[in-house]
């Protein structure tokens, strides 16, 4: 056992820097600090160009000091120092020696020590102000100065790499180096097990794991930190890849129920009644899964698909099959609305083999459909607890309301997970507990997402993928609406919406807020980050909300007469499914939302979809929302209308999903676009951490390497008895509780 990664801080670094690492990193352990690794190496060819640092990021430079002045503030007491600085001759070969302009407020050591001709490394957030690139207030260090100063001897930062920590502004990197400089002059590095299994060390000719720490954090060469990074990837990778299949090999251990389907049962006569063909795919994937329910080892199955792909009929196929076989089937759905729009449209498709649960006689062929949300009134609640208790109701339709502790099933025999973003394994597997054997799972994911990721992220089920929409579907044009550069068509939106009703249509208005002074229309989870964001322009200009929308366009000449309505997640539920349904009736013809109708609402008849303040959400936002046009065979046309001037680099959003309507291919754009731990971090794969040196675009290769391994180990020692190093690493990653490490910057 590796106790001695375990081992408390103070013990190897001393009391004092044991405190300051964890007020600023929150890292209270050897294995903690020790697997702290710089985000990057910086050496004369690497250091950020000044003409290309880049907004609202951290970056490291060492450059000289061209002038130093200081003059006392008017607005408020103080002074200011602005300092301009110059690229070192060579430090961007080719490129232009740019010059950038630094303030400190009160910047006395500033104004002493940044003399005109002195070199000096910086650290700081780049901002803008006044039109240009700068930094406030940044760290910097005098490199003839401090003797330990990184990058001292101009000869040795020629060839050696300057490690650069995830720093906070009170712990810059190189405090972090000198810390972690002790602790490897401390700690018995050699003494370590190592997780990776020494054949697979000798195959990828890595470096013994005490040299890989030792390089990895005080480099000679750009070669030493490769070779050491490379070792803790693969090594990353291979934790990930383990811990998920022994999940895999616990779940298909199970017993489960074998649901066979019957010659002539429910889905036999729902077959026959289906207005359309199923697509090949449709057919293909209906096939696995009813492969898989007739086996009495539990379906364990991410099912993909493009939206609108028709992912719906194939779960409810699946369903038929294990009612058939006198099981019941959950349909689990992210918010009420949808819950409540599967539960109309599940009935209506049905049709008459949906048995309104007075029938339900012997031999009769149907099925009681039932919701159960948690705004239902009681009475209506009680009656869906009973009739999925009593097994009265064979398709169970519900919301997370589905997890709590009081509903019971009969017989559960499958779960059907829909347009899962937000459910992680825990949710997985209270649902699993509702039933005496383990039932068949089927996740259905919003929005297709790369291999890879599918690898990492639901690793721990099978994958089948829809990757064709049904024929005769409509195209959808998407447009970016530039209010920056033409103001003037704020007001076309809304004559271009009423050509729409005109023409007998309908329309969707998405807005980020609900109301003046609100976040949004989020649960806690649900929200993406929009990458990029400027805190300061969020505050200079009011979103688009709801309720201020639909007073504008009730007042909107364009509109005069147009029955339009707000939904959005905080209104009364009841009120909620009304405007829904009077919007499915084609009664209300605009409809002004949050995002709540962001995933699987059906309205066929609406073909415009409105976007304000577009730059608010993220690229499967986007997709999804727009996904909800364009689907009864008329053309659909979304626009993304945004007031970020032309080049802000949350417009590039915008264009990726004006340019494409793949959803894998705005997957991997939406991955590359922001930082991939936001989207791993929402914990899908059982564990918490984000990735630290694994990229799950750019590591393909890894992963897929490492889930072979794994699998390998997992299949010959379940129980990892033999493999304790890579257990326990397991196990930290699992509960990284047990270390906080915080991912900065
Ligand atoms: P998603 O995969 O985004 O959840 P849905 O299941 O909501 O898509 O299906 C979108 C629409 O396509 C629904 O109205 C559904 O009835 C319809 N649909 C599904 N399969 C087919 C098919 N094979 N042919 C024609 N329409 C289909
Ligand atoms: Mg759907």
């Amino acid at each position: 056992m590796n106790t001695e990664l375990e081992l408390g801080l103070e013990r190897r670094i001393g009391k004092r820097s044991a405190a300051v690492v964890e007020k600023h990193l929150g890292i209270t352990t050897v294995g903690g600090l020790l697997n702290y690794f710089p985000r990057r190496y910086l050496s004369r060819g690497e250091l950020t160009p000044i003409s290309e640092v880049p907004l609202d990021e951290e970056v490291t430079l060492i450059a000289r000091v061209i002038s130093n002045t200081t003059r006392q503030m008017r607005a408020r007491r103080g002074s200011l120092t602005d300092v301009v600085i110059s690229d070192d001759a060579g430090t961007s070969p080719g490129g232009v020696p740019g010059t950038l302009k630094i303030s400190f407020f009160n910047g006395y050591r500033a104004k002493a020590e940044l003399q005109p001709g002195r070199r000096a490394m910086f650290s700081g957030k780049v901002t803008r102000y006044g039109g240009a690139l700068g930094l406030t207030n940044p760290d910097f260090l005098l490199l003839d100065e401090d003797p330990d100063a990184p990058g001292m001897d101009p000869e040795k930062l020629a060839a050696m790499p300057i490690p650069v920590y995830p720093a906070t502004a009170k712990l810059t990197s190189w405090s972090i180096q000198k810390v972690i400089s002790t602790l490897l002059d401390t700690v018995d590095l050699d003494a370590l097990d190592d997780p990776l299994p020494a054949g697979i060390s000798a195959r990828e000719k890595f470096l013994p794991m005490p040299q890989a720490y030792r390089l990895i954090h005080a480099p000679q060469t750009p070669e030493d930190w490769r070779r050491a990074r490379d070792r803790f990837r693969y090594q990353e990778a291979l934790v990930l890849q383990s811990a998920l299949a022994r999940r895999r090999a616990q779940l298909a251990a199970e017993e489960a129920t074998a649901r066979r389907p019957v010659p002539d049962g429910l889905l036999a006569a729902f077959d026959r009644q289906l207005p359309f063909t199923l697509t090949a795919g449709q057919a293909a994937v209906g096939k696995t899964l009813s492969g898989e329910l007739s086996q009495d080892g539990p379906m364990n199955r991410l099912l993909q698909g493009e939206v609108g792909s028709g992912k719906t009929i194939v779960a409810l196929r699946a369903m038929l099959q294990v009612v058939d076989a006198g099981g019941q089937a959950a349909l689990l759905a992210p918010t009420e609305v949808l819950a409540a729009q599967h539960f109309d449209s599940i009935r209506r498709t049905l049709g008459p083999l949906a048995s309104d649960g007075l029938l339900g006689g012997l031999g009769d062929h149907t099925v009681q459909v039932s919701l159960l949300t948690g705004s239902m009134s009681t009475a209506a609640r009680k009656q869906a607890l009973l009739d999925a208790a009593s097994g009265t109701a064979g398709i169970v339709i519900g919301t997370h309301a589905l997890l709590s502790d009081n509903v019971s099933f009969y017989d559960l025999g499958l779960i059907v997970v829909d347009e899962q973003h937000r459910f992680g394994v825990e949710q997985r597997d209270a649902l699993r507990t509702k039933a005496s054997k383990p039932p068949h799972l089927l996740v259905m994911t919003a929005t297709p997402i790369p291999r890879t990721v599918a690898m990492t992220v639901f690793g721990d089920l099978e994958t089948s993928v829809l990757d064709e929409l049904p024929a005769g579907r409509a195209p959808i044009t998407t447009h970016v609406v530039g209010l920056a550069e033409n103001p003037g068509w704020a007001s076309r939106i809304w004559s271009r919406s009423r050509e729409e009703i005109d023409a007998g249509h309908q329309v969707y208005v998405v807005c980020p807020k609900i109301g003046t002074d609100d976040d949004g229309d989020f649960t806690p989870g649900e929200a993406e980050p929009a990458p990029g964001d400027l805190e300061g322009d969020a505050a200079a200009r009011e979103l688009a909300s709801v309720t201020a929308v639909v007073e504008q366009l009730r007042e909107e000449p364009a509109l005069a007469g147009v029955p339009l309505a707000p939904l959005h997640g905080r209104q009364d539920p009841l009120l909620k499914s009304e405007t829904m349904a009077s919007f499915t009736a084609n009664e209300t013809k605009l409809l002004v939302s949050t995002t709540v109708i962001e995933v699987g609402v059906d309205v066929h008849n609406a073909t415009l979809m409105v976007i304000l303040d577009a730059d608010r959400f993220g690229i499967s936002q986007l997709h999804q929302l727009r996904g909800r046009v364009g689907r009864g065979g008329l053309p659909g046309t979304c626009l993304l209308v945004t007031a970020l001037e032309p080049g802000h680099p949350s417009r590039r959003r915008l264009d990726a999903v004006a340019a494409t309507t793949d959803g894998f291919e705005l997957s991997q754009e939406d991955l590359k676009l922001r930082r991939e731990g936001d989207i791993l971090g929402a914990s899908q794969s059982g564990g918490r951490s984000t990735l630290k040196l694994l990229r799950v675009l750019e590591h393909e290769d890894i992963i897929a390497r490492a889930r072979q391994d794994a699998q390998e180990i997992v299949g010959g020692d379940p129980s990892l008895a033999d493999h304790p190093a890579l257990a326990e690493a397991i196990e930290d990653y699992l509960n990284p509780e047990k270390e906080a490490f915080l991912e900065r910057g």
